[in-house]
């Protein structure tokens, strides 16, 4: 199963931009970003999806998402926050992408 987030972040193989950190929630700078300014938002324990995800550590999740995206508002004026599932979702540990400005190709 795909999965880079424990396989590469939590196991520290892949190093990252840590944006906002709680007890149980990283938001960090995408590693290969899709658009301008691009943050990830997961869970440090292994959760597969929005679906299957626990009431409380959802309810953290969304406060790191909501913090992430209050910035990109004060700065950019705009954003968005996505999570993929089944066979949209690339990589099979749960994550939010929280986004703005220009697709990059
Ligand atoms: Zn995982």
């Amino acid at each position: 199963m795909d999965d880079f987030y424990c396989d590469e972040v939590f196991s520290g193989k892949t190093p990252v931009e840590k944006v906002v950190e709680t007890d149980r929630v990283l938001a960090y700078h995408h590693t290969r970003p899709f658009w301008e300014t691009h943050i990830v938002v997961v869970p440090k324990q292994h959760v597969d999806s929005v679906l299957t995800v626990e009431d409380d550590l959802l309810i953290e999740l969304m406060d790191v998402a909501k913090r992430v995206a209050t910035h990109l508002i004060q700065e950019k004026g705009a954003a968005r926050v996505l999570t993929n599932l089944g066979a949209y979702q690339d990589s099979k540990h749960l994550h939010f992408h929280v986004f703005s400005g220009e697709r990059r190709s």
